[in-house]
């Protein structure tokens, strides 16, 4: 096998020679062809070595934060409130703060598990975005602090009703364009981020009571579309 640097897989500005790969210490199965990459790549890679420490759900929100993807991991949505965030616009802006938190104030993940773990994630979210200046903290942080609910109640069961508020509401703003009535599908709100047996609210809207089988979910956008014909 050729050996490429596993971060800039040599289209770095600089050329480099294949002999000045340097090994992972952790792993000793990827090459680097500087520490720039080694500590670029280090986000996606910790999933892939052999971390000195164990890895933990601030590590997927950082790579979910690099990957501009909202994280689906599902211990995850629930430390950092994404599980709480129940419209897409919520889901965006929630992703939004921590791409500011992560990528643009550069808050390494090992300090935000420590932020969540000591019960102090919202007061030290405030801390780090008041120390900039305010024309530079961007539209996410001012939507949070109307919101902080959602990472403030991160983690703690929602009351039964509330999803099923939520999901009423959903249904109204969330066409029903991929789900085929003639295949007698319907929109639910799943809750795979919440509940780990992966507990799915119904649409009470629909009138059908066939029990949920998990197997046929498909997801779609975060939310299901469920095959109910059998
Ligand atoms: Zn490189
Ligand atoms: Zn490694």
């Amino acid at each position: 096998m050729v050996k490429t640097c596993n971060f800039c897989r040599g289209h770095s500005d600089y050329y480099y020679d294949e002999a000045q790969l340097k090994r992972c210490a952790g792993c000793q199965k990827v090459y680097y062809c500087s520490t720039q990459c080694q500590k670029a790549d280090w986000v996606y890679h910790i999933f892939d070595c052999k971390p000195s420490r164990p890895i933990n759900t601030a590590d997927h929100l950082a790579r979910a934060v690099f990957e501009n993807l909202l994280p689906e991991h599902p211990q995850t949505c629930d430390d950092y409130g994404f599980s709480r965030a129940f419209t897409a616009e919520e889901k965006s802006n929630l992703l939004g703060l921590y791409i500011g938190l992560i990528k643009v104030i550069k808050i390494p993940p090992k300090t935000i598990h420590g932020w969540r773990i000591r019960g102090v994630l919202v007061d030290e979210i405030k801390a780090t975005f008041y120390k900039i200046p305010e024309r530079t903290r961007g539209g996410y942080f001012p939507w949070f602090l109307q919101n902080e609910h959602i990472i403030s109640l991160a983690g703690q069961p929602l009351p039964e009703d509330t999803m099923h508020n939520h999901a009423d509401e959903m249904m109204r703003s969330w066409p029903l364009s991929s789900a085929n009535p003639a295949r007698k599908e319907i929109v639910i709100i799943c809750m795979p981020f919440s509940y780990p047996n992966g507990a799915h609210t119904r649409i009470s809207t629909s009138g059908l009571t066939s029990d949920l089988h998990r197997a046929d979910h498909r997801k779609k956008n975060g939310y299901c579309v469920l095959n109910t014909s059998n």
